[in-house]
């Protein structure tokens, strides 16, 4: 194991969403790339903001991506630890009290770092007010109790959201004040919604319970975050921690696209062998499907209706493939195709192969492409999406396919 340390540092005030998700990834595809450690700290130094449930839901999103944390630790349980810090800053004339709050003497000139994303970066510090460590109700703000931790636990990469990369220049001053030598920072650019506004925790719809819930998967979303933001899609199947360098993260804002997203999940799901589909379902409670079935409608696994995940394909749509295959499902025929579907049940010998059953039916009525296929296949499943005619007729058997043909519900 390699001295690398990293966190992912949530405060529980809200679920997360794609964009704070991604920053946990990053560091952990970080930690996994260079044989570190990664740690979950939860920043809960202020329990009025605290909500209920947070700190679980964020355990068992990170348990959903598989990036569950090396350690975990709580700033509620180390106030003694930011008193001592304070104390020890104040008698070494690093930091001094006014009006019963401690704070850090910046002593102004110009602080300079090379951020990991952003480049070079430079901050005047002459025009800034000392920072409060410590309130006067004796609580420790944000910065003292993050850059004592971050000292205390040999964190030795910074990997957070770009809203604190103006804070950079009081972390390290004060990690100096520490007498430690401060950590790498690589800032990721936060993630925006298709309006260009920050991924909100408020957020519900957004949340990664949500996208769960909608049948998002977790390989496919955690390829499309690794990738998010580099200019690079990842193959389905490649680890992302082989080839993660911050240096590709792009300094501007990335745009969460549902449509991106339901695409790599479509190319994941085409990777799928049915035993992983399966051990999947039977994870979910549900039943097996056929090997058969798998490679009929894989492709074609998409919710459907209108909204941003319309083009997602999920394996809770195998059910209704199911259903199309072996259940009972009223056939969908228009009275302008009761010809058509007629002369399709007539046609379809036990024989016949689906190219001749089909020229067959276009010889009887005259018709010909969709207008042919569309009732005929409506007919069949339901539906006016799904694999190639002869593909539909064979998951479905000639039987049951004549009855639905003829209107009956079968
Ligand atoms: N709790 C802070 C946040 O959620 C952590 C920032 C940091 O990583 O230092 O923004």
């Amino acid at each position: 194991m390699s001295d690398v340390h990293v966190r992912f540092a949530p405060s529980p005030t809200g679920r997360l969403h794609p964009g704070n998700a991604r920053t946990a990834l990053v560091n952990a595809l970080f930690a996994r790339r260079y044989g570190g450690r990664f740690t979950l700290r939860i920043d809960d130094t202020d329990p009025t903001r605290e909500e209920a449930g947070a700190v679980d839901a964020i355990r068992s999103d990170l348990a959903w991506l598989q990036i569950p944390p090396d350690a975990e630790r709580r700033q509620s349980a180390r106030a003694e630890r930011y008193a001592e810090a304070a104390e020890r800053l104040r008698q070494a004339g690093h930091a001094y009290e006014a009006e019963g709050a401690v704070r850090l003497s910046l002593g102004g000139g110009v602080e300079r770092w090379h951020d990991r994303v952003h480049g070079a970066m430079t901050v005047d510090l002459a025009h800034q007010s000392d920072p409060v460590l410590r309130r006067a109700d004796g609580r420790a703000t944000y910065t003292l109790a993050s850059v004592v931790d971050d000292v205390d636990f040999a964190i030795t990469h910074v990997i957070r959201g770009d809203d604190h990369l103006t804070n950079t220049a009081v972390h390290l001053r004060l990690a100096r004040a520490l007498g430690a030598e401060p950590p790498a920072f690589a800032h990721l650019p936060l993630v925006v919604d298709e309006r260009g506004a920050p991924l909100s925790k408020r957020d519900a719809a957004l949340s990664l319970a949500t996208l769960r819930a909608f049948g998002v998967e977790p390989e496919p979303l955690v390829a499309y975050l690794a990738g998010l933001g580099t200019g690079r899609s990842l193959a389905p199947g490649e680890d992302p921690a082989a080839t993660l360098a911050l240096e590709a993260f792009n300094a501007a804002a990335p745009r969460f696209d549902p449509g991106e997203l339901a695409r790599a999940q479509e190319r994941w799901l085409a990777t799928l062998e049915v035993d992983a589909v399966n051990a999947r379902l039977a994870a979910r409670g549900g039943a097996p499907v056929d090997a058969a079935l798998w490679r009929a409608v894989h492709g074609n696994l998409a919710r459907g209706g209108d909204g941003p995940w319309a083009r997602l394909p999920t394996l809770a749509a195998l059910e209704e493939w199911r259903a199309v295959a072996s259940g009972a499902i009223a056939p969908a025929a228009a009275a302008e195709d009761r010809d058509v579907l007629a002369a399709a049940a007539d046609a379809l010998d036990d024989g016949i192969d689906a190219e001749a059953w089909l020229a067959a039916v276009s010889e009887a009525t005259g018709r010909r492409g969709k207008r042919l296929r569309l009732p005929i296949r409506r007919a069949l499943s339901g539906r006016s999406d799904g694999p190639p005619l002869g593909d539909l007729l064979a998951l479905v058997g000639r039987e049951r396919a004549r009855r639905r043909l003829r209107g009956e519900r079968a």
